[in-house]
């Protein structure tokens, strides 16, 4: 078995021992005498993978009754249209536009209805989270919208916006389940699995009851309406069925770990290493504003696009995959989500000091 530590931002690495017992699994699920790929979304085995899955989720993240949880499909970028179609009562939104992932949203939004950007990071390269204390918030603004940690630049809402009463929604596909959230700040949270929890292909969504409604805007395609999902336990159609039982599983797993009190220890313990390094490196430096400094995503350059690419070339070579930052942003980038463990992440440190004495 030759297993590498892989950095990538999405999909991602997953927790060997869920991996482990998927293949154990593969031909013969609890009995059944088949995978779980091949079995009926009607049937009682499959129900109750999704009912545990959705209830450890809740564990996980102390969900309040008032919330339903959704697995969707058509990714992240999916919910940038369902969210307005949905949530556009007044055809009024505020954005907060922190990355690429947040501008898209808005731009799709905008096709629906008055989006406003209130805030941006663009100017210097979405590398910092602007004051969100006292934006001017529309006061018929349906929602005002986040990406909480924006992937690509590395960088993560340390506290959230001054929203004035209005409902918050967040994107928070490559934060989810890296640290405990208070679910009852938000209107609506939601990510694609790719990135912390599972396979591509599964988004959930975590929505307070009294936004899931019929008041849709006109031409709202059924798939798109949270209601149609909400009423039928996310069986309307067929879900996607194995990619929510590896969610299942990585959800045990993190119970395992102790819940996501204990993740977002380990996870501040591994991104120091990484940062710690990087403060001290004369030859690499770090991208973002450091009181802004995502958990996740560590973006770094050397400051010589050469040496750069040397860098990542000599890195995989090494067993150190995907370090290749964002093409919008170059340099290197390191995912560290929940599965990689620390250990990989001093190694990768240990190879860039190595690194930097041979290229000094
Ligand atoms: C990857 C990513 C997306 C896009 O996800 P898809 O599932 O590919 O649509 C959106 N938002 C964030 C924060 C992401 O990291």
């Amino acid at each position: 078995m030759a297993r590498v530590y892989n950095f990538s931002a999405g999909p991602a690495v997953l927790p060997e021992e869920v991996l482990m017992e998927a293949a154990a699994e593969m031909m013969d699920y609890n009995g059944t005498g088949m995978s779980v790929m091949e079995m009926s979304h009607r049937s009682k085995a499959y129900q109750q993978i999704i009912d545990e899955a959705e209830a450890d989720l809740r564990d996980l993240l102390n969900i309040p009754d008032n919330y339903k949880v959704l697995f969707l499909q058509g990714g992240a970028s999916q919910q940038f249209a369902m969210i307005p179609m949905n949530l556009m009562k007044n055809k009024v939104a505020d954005y907060i536009v922190t990355g690429q992932w947040a501008k898209k949203a808005y731009q799709e939004a905008a096709k629906y209805g008055k989006a406003n950007k209130i805030a941006s990071s663009e100017d210097k390269t979405f590398s910092y989270i602007p004051d969100c204390s006292d934006l001017p918030i529309s006061d018929d603004a349906d929602y005002v919208y986040i990406c909480e940690n924006n992937t690509i630049y590395g960088t993560k809402f340390k506290t959230l916006p001054n929203t004035k009463g209005k409902t918050l929604v967040a994107d928070v596909s490559s934060c989810f389940l890296s640290e405990p959230m208070d679910v009852e700040k938000y209107g609506l949270i939601y990510g694609g699995v790719q990135k912390n929890i599972g396979p591509a292909g599964v988004v959930i969504a975590i929505i307070r009851e009294d936004l899931i409604t019929e008041d849709v805007l006109p031409g709202t395609p059924t798939m798109l309406q949270y209601k149609i999902h909400a009423d039928n336990g996310s069986m309307y159609n067929t879900p996607p069925a194995y990619g929510i039982y590896i969610c299942g599983k990585v959800f045990k797993w993190l119970k395992k770990q102790g819940g996501l009190a204990a993740m977002k220890e380990y996870n501040e313990k591994k991104a120091k290493v990484l940062y710690d390094f990087l403060d001290s490196s004369k030859l690499f430096k770090g991208t973002v504003v450091k009181e802004d400094r995502s958990l996740m995503n560590v973006p770094f350059v050397t400051g010589d696009e050469e040496l750069d690419a040397k860098f990542v070339k000599e890195a995989a070579a090494a067993g150190f995959v995907n370090l290749k930052g964002h093409r919008s942003v170059g340099g290197m980038r390191a995912s560290i989500y929940n599965a990689m463990p620390i250990e990989g992440v001093e190694k990768l440190v240990e190879f860039m000091r190595q690194f930097e004495a041979q290229n000094a």
